[in-house]
């Protein structure tokens, strides 16, 4: 039954979303997980609760007419997926990368339902974007690609409908310009929007989240391990917001931080990364991570990304891209004694590469338990919202850690419970979509 559930679920999704091979490693993965769910629940089969959950609730495709600063005109194209609003409002980040297509926001959105409901948070899932690429562009060039987008998104959102928040490309300025353009569309100030600033309606802790989340999952794989961060190196991926408060977080509990990378190279400072360094660099200057090596010269400077994965270290966290650990970067990490790998970005390692870990005995913490920080702290900022007040630094940042553990705790059981005993990616998976299921059950046949 497992593998003809699986086939079928494949057979549709290929023959129905030609051309989109990351949304189809997303399902193959989950359906592989949920297989003996199934089995065991012949009810969920009876509902085709897979084959719905598949097929998002509602799919937007837009125009995203802009002019730059030399009043040349460009079209880009604006993307919204509500995939699953069966435990909440439509909850999801906005992705501007020139790599942005419909297949990838599919494969986002289609995770994020399972994330959300492992946040134990009330979210539905969905995600957004566009083929904009902020990169070089001036703040003007910015904010009017953003009023733009905003100028049809808004009729699809809103605080009790769909919750958008920021992804690659899309920090606290396109939040901002975003926010101020539905502000004024519809004469409204509600939480439409996460990641806002802190004096209109932000949360705190929310900017380092997902980072921070990452490494307190990461802490308990170690935990269960008898070892803790002290003293271990750790390689990063990314320089953007979740690699710079994985930092953070991993140098606070006494890591060493030796690498952090963007999409043109990466930098090794065997001495250990100087946070405040990337800071300036990333956040304010909107640099290369190259600049780091001037900087300071005990760094070295590599061209090229993918290179960062034959670096020795104990824990490595890709906080990059999809894909970004293929197999031959898998054994690199083995061979070099990688203990643990804890996924900050989506989707970062191949099927393959996650053999390779799980064969290896690798602590893996896969990106819908390990990187949901973000969107946990994101439903919180959605509480304070609604309540109309703000909570401490320390209220929010210990309800994250009681999230982060509960999401662990989690993942250990549902594995457990169905015979795939410390499989952190299955117990997930299962996990995450025995809550939807179960929801979508009690609601009928929508
Ligand atoms: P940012 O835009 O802040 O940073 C992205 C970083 O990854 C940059 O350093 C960027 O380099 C690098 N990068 C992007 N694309 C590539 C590529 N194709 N090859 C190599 N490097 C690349 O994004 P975030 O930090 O917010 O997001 C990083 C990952 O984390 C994504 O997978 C995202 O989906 C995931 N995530 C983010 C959450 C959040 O709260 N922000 C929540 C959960 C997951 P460059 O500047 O050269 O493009």
């Amino acid at each position: 039954m497992s593998s003809r559930f699986v086939d079928s679920i494949m057979e549709t999704v290929l023959a129905r979303n030609p051309g989109e091979p990351e949304f189809h490693q997303a399902v193959k993965e989950v359906a592989e997980s949920v297989a003996v769910v199934i089995d065991r629940h012949p009810e969920l089969a009876r509902a085709k609760i897979m084959e719905r959950m598949v097929e998002p609730e509602r799919q937007i495709l837009f125009r995203v007419p802009w002019s730059d600063d030399r009043g040349e005109v460009h079209v880009h194209r604006g993307f919204r997926v509500e995939f699953n609003s069966a435990i909440g409002p439509y909850k999801g980040g906005l992705r501007f990368h020139p790599s942005v297509y419909l297949g990838i926001i599919k494969f986002l959105g289609f995770e994020q339902v399972f994330k959300n409901a492992l946040t134990t948070t009330p979210i539905g899932g969905g995600k957004g974007g566009s083929d904009f690429d902020p990169k070089g562009k001036s703040d003007n060039e910015v904010m009017r690609f953003c009023q733009s987008f905003m100028n049809e998104l808004f009729r699809h959102v809103g605080p009790d409908t769909d919750v958008p928040a920021g992804d690659i490309g899309v920090g606290a300025r396109e939040i901002g310009y975003l926010f101020g353009q539905y502000k004024r569309l519809t004469n409204t100030f509600t939480g439409v929007l996460t990641g806002k600033g802190l004096e209109y309606g932000g949360s705190l802790v929310r900017n380092e989240a997902t980072g921070y989340g990452l490494v307190y999952f990461v802490s308990r794989l170690l935990e269960a391990r008898d070892k803790s961060w002290k003293g271990l190196k750790v390689v990063i991926s990314g320089s953007g917001n979740v690699a710079i408060y994985a930092t953070e977080k991993a140098q606070q509990f006494g890591a060493k931080v030796i690498a952090l990378s963007d999409s043109s190279g990466y930098v090794v400072d065997e001495r250990g990364i100087q946070l405040d360094t990337v800071k300036r660099i990333k956040e304010i200057e909107r640099g290369r991570i190259r600049e780091y090596a001037d900087a300071h010269p005990s760094a070295k400077y590599e061209q090229g990304w993918q290179g960062i994965w034959s670096i020795p270290c104990d824990v490595a966290l890709p906080c990059a891209t999809q894909n970004e650990i293929d197999e031959p970067a898998a054994q690199a990490l083995v061979r070099n004694g990688c203990i643990a790998v804890g996924e900050g970005a989506n989707m970062p390692s191949t099927p393959e590469a996650i053999q390779v870990f799980l064969d290896s005995g690798v602590a893996f913490g896969p990106a819908k338990a390990a990187n949901a920080g973000g969107v946990a702290t994101s439903a919180l900022e959605m509480s304070q919202n609604s309540m109309r007040l703000n909570w401490t630094f320390e209220e929010v940042d210990k309800r994250l850690q009681l999230i982060m553990n509960s999401i662990y705790d989690q993942c250990l059981a549902a594995a457990e419970a169905y015979n795939a005993k410390g499989n952190l990616m299955v117990g997930a998976n299962i996990a995450g979509f025995l809550k939807v299921a179960k929801a979508m059950m009690a609601q009928g046949l929508v």
